[in-house]
């Protein structure tokens, strides 16, 4: 017997679990979201995302939150550069000026809104998930760091790449793709370094070369975010001696590896603000999958972690949550309140594992082939191409 409420958490406020957070209360079921930050504003929240038409955008009109949406975004974010170590445009897309395909918008802002939509007290803040244990019937006690504990009927695994709920479900880990980023950025970009400014223009822009690439995208409020990028190891500042704090070594290790590429380029290495932040690029097998389990799921990054290129991950995020909050509410709303049998849980995390699996395997396909592309010996040739057949299948 399923209880009449069933006590349902989310592990992880990212994009995946507040969307899943918030359908959830739109179909009037109760739900606790827990999150190991210790508040909404404890960490920067990252760059800009494009909201896609398919996923993305159809989480935020189910979540009601269309318009909120395009209030905070920035349709001439679609704007896309891609160059060769010259400095040579390859490819230039520039969105027309009504063009709302999809637009972007910063991480921080897309958080606010989903967390603004929630009802007060949904999201419990510093609560890190150490375990779960299955207690029977396919309920799992929750145990947070702080000792603290909860019964739940579903616990919904959001919690990101390294997922703490992912165990008990899956024995698969993520592994290092072989490509590292290098994050640096521009404050002010427009007045205080416009050549930076000119050369990403409105949206992003790619360079690439030879396993390399300079990537740069315009966030809000005139920050530009950079990404060094290149194939190697892991560990490739230890191997070099290099104290990745030590900003003026971790820029002459860059700019070494990035010689011979032109200077306007070079100039993202050079005279950015603040200093470096190492990240190296992790996925999970493809596919990845696992034994339905009742009482436990999965969503995000959590299940299907790839790296950036396929630029779906926290789309595909919100879509999952959106479906999965949708598959646990309708057999609510259509049986109705008044003593119906209510919401059939397993039946409908069955449902959602069924369509999101295949999905998430395809994207993430595209993904591995979009990363061997654009650091391929021969780049920019491949990413040329595949850059030239997304856009033609947007
Ligand atoms: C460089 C880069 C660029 C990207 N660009 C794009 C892009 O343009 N478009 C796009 O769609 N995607 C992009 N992505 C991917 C996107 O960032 C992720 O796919 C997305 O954030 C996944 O959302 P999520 O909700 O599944 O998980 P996350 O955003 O990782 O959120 C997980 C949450 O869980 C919390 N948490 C973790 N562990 C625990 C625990 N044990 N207990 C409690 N809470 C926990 C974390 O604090 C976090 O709030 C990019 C990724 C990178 C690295």
């Amino acid at each position: 017997m399923q209880p009449t409420t069933p006590r349902i958490a989310i592990i992880g406020a990212g994009p995946g679990g507040l969307t899943c957070a918030r359908v959830l209360q739109r179909h009037g079921m109760p739900v606790t979201l827990f999150d190991r930050d210790t508040s909404a504003g404890a960490r920067p929240q990252g760059g800009t995302l494009d909201m896609q038409p398919h996923s993305g955008q159809v989480a935020l009109q189910e979540a009601g939150l269309d318009e909120g949406f395009r209030a905070l975004a920035r349709p001439e974010g679609q704007e896309m550069r891609l160059l060769d170590r010259t400095g040579t445009v390859l490819l230039q897309r520039t969105p027309a000026p009504d063009e709302e395909q999809s637009p972007e918008i910063d991480r921080g802002e897309l958080r606010r809104l989903l967390l603004d939509s929630l009802a007060p007290g949904t999201v419990r803040w510093g609560h890190y998930l150490r375990t779960l244990h299955p207690i029977g019937d396919g309920t799992h006690k929750a145990e947070f760091d702080d000792g603290h504990t909860a019964t739940f009927d579903l616990v919904i695994g959001a919690d990101g790449a390294w997922s703490r709920v992912r165990p008990l479900l899956s024995d698969a880990t993520p592994h290092y793709s072989g490509v590292t980023f290098v994050e640096t950025g521009f404050d002010d970009a427009d007045t205080r370094h416009p050549a930076v400014a000119r050369l990403v223009g409105d949206g992003s822009m790619m360079a690439l070369s030879g396993g390399k690439g300079l990537i740069a995208q315009r966030n809000s409020g005139g920050r530009i975010r950079v990404y060094a990028a290149f194939r190697g190891s892991q560990d490739w500042a230890a191997e070099r001696g290099l104290n990745l704090d030590d900003t003026e070594a971790v820029r002459a290790a860059l700019l070494e590896t990035f010689t011979g590429w032109d200077g306007q380029l070079l100039a993202l290495l050079q005279d950015n603000d603040g200093g470096f932040i190492n990240r190296p690029l992790f996925a999970l097998p493809v596919p990845h999958a696992w034994p339905h389990t009742p009482g436990l799921t999965l969503l995000g990054d959590a299940a299907h972690l790839m790296t950036p290129f396929s630029g779906m991950g926290a789309n595909l995020a919100m879509l999952d949550g959106c479906e999965l909050a949708r598959a646990l509410a309708l057999p609510r709303s259509l049986k109705g309140a008044g003593g119906a049998p209510v919401a059939d849980l397993d039946a409908a995390v069955r449902a959602y594992e069924a369509a999101m699996l295949p999905r998430s395997a395809k994207a993430a396909e595209g993904s591995a082939r979009g990363l061997d592309n654009a650091f391929a010996h021969d780049a920019p040739r491949g990413a040329l191409h595949h850059l030239r057949h997304r856009l033609r299948h947007r």
